[in-house]
């Protein structure tokens, strides 16, 4: 069914009774055109682009859990086009102008806010250092202002602007990034790939991966054998014990971030704002709860919760950037399993098995790329090239030594 006024006005009047599943429980069918292990944003996404852009609909997306149970529902909503690098500049831009329609073309409220990202600075240097980003993306046609000190008071007035040890220059602003619902963003795509066909289906994990003679014949799973003609592989913190599935060793280590949400506030933070005398970013979610998050925790791990010091590192820098923060009482926190890659950058690309193709490696970013991803994969998946948009994150930069290391911290994915 289609969401319309019409259709709020007649559910209002009748008791809520008229509204339909949004996707069906659908069974493994012993074969499909495509197969996509994972249902996150990114294989959703993906599922969605290949029966809208290229009518492939014999297309299934399987779950181990519930949909949204990864990353995609633990992540701190944040959307964002504020990249330097050439490589990622193209492809995060069109991932902001499918966020800008994702409302219309999905038929569904994403809750999409461009409610502005707001990067402080608090040096000299680092002031040049965002003067020079804000300048490539400028150049690429992508929305940034360079703050002072007084502009950003005017902004975000409750900041600790005097702090002895990071006092606030000013920041970067890019005032069409903001947050989304992250639930709503599965929810959205998962009901519109469904009218289209996808059959998505939950509970159910992929065991291994059947190939022969260097060919991907479809996959093992807790419901048994099914065939496929092609598979995208998903599967965002899982991507390495998938991808070993097909002997891949992926340049990809896995780390928990964690998330923290606190009690109810009136509004008091209208955008993003994050530290940049550390890692830290706060924003306030709709119902009032101040959302944020900090660093990763240093070690690898398959753990989806994270450790107290990290819990300690993210309250120290909330305060030294919002004093204000030290006395509001935290509800929840949890973590999340990251694909780290080793230049901080993601890989959508097909893989050394015929019909395999991988996307992963998102690090801490890849909520904001959940649009784009799906839509270069279909277009990878269908097409058998590269999207331009992400044709520089193929599998083989590591070995030309192209890699895109947006954040210059080397080949160690925890610094990212
Ligand atoms: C705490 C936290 C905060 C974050 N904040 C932001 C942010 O503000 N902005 C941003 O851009 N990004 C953020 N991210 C990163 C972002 O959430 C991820 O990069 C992105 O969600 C990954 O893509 P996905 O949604 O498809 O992954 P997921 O939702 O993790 O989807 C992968 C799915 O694969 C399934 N799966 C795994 N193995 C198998 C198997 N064998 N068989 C079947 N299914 C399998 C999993 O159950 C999972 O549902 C954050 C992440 C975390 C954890």
């Amino acid at each position: 069914m289609t969401f319309s006024a019409f259709e709020l006005v007649k559910n209002a009047l009748t008791g809520q009774a008229g509204w339909q599943p949004h996707w069906r429980k659908a069974r493994p069918k012993p074969a499909y055109d495509v197969v996509i292990i994972g249902g996150g944003g990114h294989g959703l996404a993906t599922a969605y682009y290949l029966a809208k852009n290229f009518s492939i609909t014999n297309v299934a997306v399987i779950e181990k859990g519930w949909i949204g149970s990864g990353n995609a529902g633990r992540n701190t909503t944040i959307i964002r086009s504020n990249y330097m690098l050439p490589g990622n500049i193209p492809f995060y831009e069109l991932g902001m102008k499918l966020w800008e329609s994702m409302e219309q073309d999905l038929n569904f409220n994403t809750m999409v806010s461009q409610r502005g990202v707001l990067n402080l600075y608090h040096s000299d240097a680092q002031r040049d250092s965002f003067a020079r980003r804000g300048n490539a993306m400028r150049i690429h046609g992508v929305d940034a202002e360079l703050l002072e000190r007084e502009a950003v008071r005017a902004m975000v007035p409750y900041l600790d602007f005097d702090n002895a040890r990071f006092p606030i220059r000013g920041g970067l602003l890019q005032r069409r990034g903001g947050t989304a619902r992250h639930d709503a963003v599965v929810w959205g795509y998962a009901r519109a790939a469904d009218r289209r066909g996808v059959d998505i289906i939950e509970n159910c994990e992929v065991t291994g991966l059947r190939i022969e003679h260097g060919k991907i014949l479809g996959v093992e799973t807790t419901q048994g054998f099914v065939g496929a003609g092609k598979v995208g592989l998903s599967v965002a913190g899982s991507s390495s014990r998938v991808a070993a599935m097909a002997g891949m060793r992926l340049p990809i280590e896995a780390h928990v971030l964690q998330a923290f949400v606190s009690e109810s506030l009136k509004p008091v933070i209208d955008c993003v704002v994050t530290f940049g005398a550390g890692h830290f970013y706060i924003s306030q979610s709709d119902k009032g709860s101040l959302v944020f998050g900090g660093d990763l925790d240093p070690y690898p791990s398959y753990a989806q919760r994270g450790s107290l010091a990290t819990f300690c590192d993210v309250m120290e820098n909330a305060v030294a950037m919002l004093p204000m923060l030290s006395r509001l009482r935290i509800l929840r926190n949890w973590g999340g399993l990251i694909d780290m890659s080793m230049d901080g950058s993601p890989i959508i690309d097909r893989t050394p098995t015929d019909g395999l193709f991988f996307n992963g490696g998102w690090c801490y970013g890849g909520f904001k790329a959940t649009p784009a991803a799906g839509f270069c994969l279909a277009h990878f998946i269908a097409s058998g090239d590269p999207h331009p948009a992400a044709a520089s994150y193929r599998l083989d930069r590591f070995a030309r030594g192209c890699v895109i290391d947006e954040k210059g911290a080397g080949p160690s994915p925890n610094l990212h």
